[in-house]
């Protein structure tokens, strides 16, 4: 069975479609249907943003369609980046801008406060543009005073999971590999939820 990526990140493909395949689906990404329609992400959260997406994907083409919204949460700036977090520093979504801006925001202030989470909305459409599942994910750590681990995208190299009782309790995200971070990863804890629903929900 077919599911579509409503996202043009490769790193999110990646991840997503690590996921989808061992459970028998094929994951098409946005290049294998000649490209989707541009989503305006204006909407005040994750889950209405991945909403969104979805329905414009399964819209266009009349097939299943599963979008992902996620971002950063940081305590001490109200929950900023949030929504916004690809933007942060500027529309050019640039990571290491955006990472800059963070520790520069977050300069001076102690370990303590500087507690964070990942959050990752999933929303699946069903061909006809109805939403067939909903649901978030998260994952806990603190913002790093510096980069750590050279692995994955945005935010990671700043991110150190603190949930105790886990392999990757207290290492930095992009110190993990692809297999442990989903282990623990908000949109590895979210599709982990969709996973089990998916076979049933696509039945019917
Ligand atoms: P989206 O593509 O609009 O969902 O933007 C998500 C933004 O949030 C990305 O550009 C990253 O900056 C950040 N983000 C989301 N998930 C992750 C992750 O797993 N690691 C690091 N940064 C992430």
């Amino acid at each position: 069975m077919e599911i579509l990526l409503a996202t043009g990140n490769p790193k999110k493909i990646a991840e997503l479609r690590g996921m989808l395949e061992p459970l028998g689906f094929e994951a098409l990404a946005p290049d294998d249907v000649g490209g989707l329609p541009t989503v305006i992400e204006d909407e005040p959260t994750f889950a209405g943003n991945a909403r969104k997406k979805a329905i414009s994907a399964a819209r266009a083409t009349e097939k299943w369609a599963l979008a992902d919204d996620s971002g950063l949460e940081v305590d001490h700036l109200g929950g900023a980046p949030g929504v916004g977090s690809a933007r942060f520093a500027g529309s050019h979504g640039d990571d290491d801008a955006n990472n800059e801006k963070l520790l520069a925001l977050l300069a001076g202030i102690p370990a303590e406060q500087r507690g964070a989470r990942f959050v990752c909305a999933l929303a699946l459409a069903a061909p006809d543009g109805e939403i067939a599942f909903e649901t978030e994910g998260t994952a806990r750590g603190r913002i790093l005073e510096g980069p750590r681990g050279d692995g994955d995208f945005g935010y990671d190299p700043l991110f150190l999971f603190t949930e105790a009782g886990h392999a990757a309790t207290g290492r930095g995200f992009a110190e993990l590999t692809a297999e442990e971070k989903r282990a623990v990863s908000h949109r590895g804890r979210a599709l982990r939820e969709l996973a089990g629903s998916l076979p049933e929900l696509m039945r019917s």
